[in-house]
């Protein structure tokens, strides 16, 4: 099927245009410029500045596709989780296509989108397998079944992998967002320089869970040491801390991960996210799945941070299978990837 997909849950206003796993044209305007000077992301900013660029972005979108709207099967829009009035932007303006063009539509779980990612550019990729999905919201282990079917396995009890990179970037003075510039910084510093601890969650029997993860210990001790390194004066050697604490997160990501695959007989692994970009992860994770035979897929940057290519590919899967969303759909802060099937009639 083809599907004109838009996503508005955060600070990218994206619209693509997709036939199934094909991608035939894949605006994202990013707001990111925007919101830096904040810090993070000002959700009245986010809404209002999706208002001002979706009309462009769709219209980009057609003439990049060159396709007109008797092509289009159907209408797609990230309807949860995200930022509720960022959300209502898209699926405000899908709808209205929809009506307009008398097309179906199809409300999107973004976390099912950043999934979908993997189908894009792995064209031969079928469940069931393991997708490691670390975003700015999420550190998710989820077992991949089948198209709408999904079982949580592991998940963070505090901050995101992201949120961690943001958090520690903001506590090393850099820029927003963290990630990357810690990515880069890592690249010239010594992961071995400074021991950090990885964070794990007790398990209420003894032990700790296998594939839970928690930043929030992690980032503590990087603020102690910050602290600590400016009270004897010492200038920050910041690329070893980046270094330290980019080793440290791909370290616990690909332990809880591997044990994951291995304990449930998953030999593929598809990594989501913007954390999906990160070298480190990229690198141990590999260096793991080699290591016990797995195959470990990582989609290109611009498919692992959000996009509505993605979007639309979940949409395609769906609609082909009879699903089609009611256009009194309402959008949603949160939405466990479990009650996806509520999304459709
Ligand atoms: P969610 O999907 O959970 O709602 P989101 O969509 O905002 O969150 P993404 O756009 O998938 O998240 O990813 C953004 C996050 O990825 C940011 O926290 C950013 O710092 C992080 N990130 C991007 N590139 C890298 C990198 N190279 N290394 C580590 N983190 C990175
Ligand atoms: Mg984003
Ligand atoms: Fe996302």
């Amino acid at each position: 099927a083809t599907i004109l997909s838009i996503e508005t849950s955060c600070d990218e206003t994206a619209v693509a245009i997709v036939n199934n796993r094909n991608i035939y044209s894949n605006i994202v305007a990013s707001q990111i410029d925007l919101h830096r000077t904040y810090g993070g992301v000002v959700p009245e900013v986010a809404s209002r500045q999706h208002l001002e660029t979706i009309n462009l972005c769709i219209e980009q979108a057609l003439s990049e596709a060159a396709l007109d709207w008797e092509q289009i099967d159907a209408i797609a829009a990230t309807v949860a989780p995200g930022l509720v009035g960022a959300l209502m932007v898209g699926v405000s303006a899908a709808k209205t296509l929809a009506i307009l063009y008398q097309k179906p539509f199809l409300g999107v779980h973004h976390l099912e989108g950043h999934i979908y990612a993997s189908y894009l550019s792995e064209a031969q990729l079928q469940p069931p397998f393991l997708c490691l999905l670390v975003s700015g919201g999420h550190t998710s282990l989820i077992y991949v079944k089948d198209c709408g079917v999904y079982e949580m396995l592991g998940t963070t009890r505090d901050d995101a992998a992201g949120e961690a990179f943001d958090k520690v970037a903001r506590q090393l003075k850099l820029s927003y967002p963290g990630g990357p510039i810690i990515d880069r910084m890592a690249q010239t510093g010594n992961s071995q320089a400074f021991a950090l601890p990885e964070g794990r969650v007790s398990l209420p029997t003894g032990g700790y869970h296998p594939y839970d993860s928690s930043f929030s210990g992690l980032k503590t001790a990087v603020l102690r040491l910050v602290q600590k390194l400016e009270q004897e004066n010492q200038s920050l050697p910041i690329n070893d801390l980046a270094a330290s604490f980019q080793d440290t997160v791909a370290r616990s990501l690909t332990k809880r991960t591997i044990a994951c695959a291995l304990d449930y007989g998953l030999n593929t692994i598809a990594v989501g996210g913007g954390v999906g970009a990160n070298s480190g992860l990229r690198k141990h994770l590999t260096a793991a799945a080699t290591e016990h035979n797995l195959t470990v897929y990582f989609p290109p940057l611009k498919l692992c941070t959000d996009n509505a290519a993605m979007i639309g590919c979940a949409a395609a899967d769906h609609f082909n299978r009879g699903h089609i969303s009611p256009l009194s759909l309402g959008v949603q802060s949160r939405l466990a990837i479990t009650d996806v099937m509520k999304l459709y009639e």
